[in-house]
């Protein structure tokens, strides 16, 4: 049996009246890849942004890797392991796409600091290779494609080595071509010991990255299923196509 490095229990959320989040209780186990699927407004960026620490939630709790982390800060649940990358990547205007996999690196006199410095910028150099960007490092990261975009958000995420990588529809806006490499690479990510919590329309993409899918309709989950079972799962069907 697996280990659990995501838990929710009945997490509930309401913006005024709207009940978005109706007591939603999952658990994803190391070493998965799991989609997070749903229609549009079925509150899917909203658990993220609560599993994250960037939106409070108003009832339920949160553990990640064995802690509870109910109510703490974004950088606070990121250092226990849980990063995230958001719809809609932003990229700072001034820096370059290095620049911006830099960030947080204070430069340290000494042989220790020059040390660190120089580990810390294998390490960039590594995930630029991995995640297609050395070509364009210099470039301003404000000027790179959609698809590039998400790629550099999943790479400086993944620089604090997390265990549980949470994606908010990595594909949207994605090259084709760069969708297929997307799936290889997220498979690698994987195989470097990442857990993975996916929210993503494309069901290709979804087939081939995830083992198992969990299904939102209008803030409750419906399915817990591999895949493959969706499309036989009537609430599933029903949540998307109606009676
Ligand atoms: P999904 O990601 O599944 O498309 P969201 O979690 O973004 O859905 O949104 C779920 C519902 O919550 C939507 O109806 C949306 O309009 C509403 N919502 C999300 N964020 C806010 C907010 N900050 N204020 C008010 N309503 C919000
Ligand atoms: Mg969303």
């Amino acid at each position: 049996m697996l280990e659990t490095i995501l838990s929710t229990e009945s997490i509930r959320k309401s913006f005024g009246a709207h009940c978005v989040l109706d007591g939603v209780s999952l658990s994803v186990r190391k070493g998965e890849i799991v989609g997070l699927l749903g229609p549009n407004g079925s509150g899917k960026s909203t658990l993220l942004n609560i599993l994250s620490g960037f939106t409070p939630s108003d009832g339920g709790a949160v553990n990640v890797d064995g802690h509870d982390v109910t109510g703490l800060p974004p950088h606070a649940i990121a250092r226990l392991g849980l990063v995230r990358t958001f719809q809609l990547p932003s990229m700072p205007h001034r820096m370059t796409v290095r620049e911006v996999l830099q960030a947080g690196c204070r430069r340290e006199a000494g042989l220790g600091g020059a040390l660190r410095r120089w580990r810390y910028d294998a390490e960039v150099a590594r995930l630029l290779d991995q995640f297609l960007l050395t070509r364009v490092q210099d470039q301003p990261a404000s000027a790179l494609s959609g698809g590039q975009k998400k790629l550099l958000s999943i790479a400086t995420v993944l620089r604090s080595r997390p265990k549980l990588l949470c994606l908010d529809e990595p594909t949207a806006g994605v090259h084709p071509n760069l969708r297929s490499r997307m799936v290889e690479l997220l498979k690698e990510v994987n195989a470097q010991g990442v857990t993975i919590l996916v929210v993503e329309h494309d069901m290709e993409f979804i087939r081939e990255l995830c083992g198992r899918c969990v299904v939102l309709d209008r803030g409750a989950l419906i399915a817990d299923c591999a895949p493959r079972e969706l499309v036989e799962n009537p609430r599933v069907v029903e949540a998307y196509l109606g009676k």
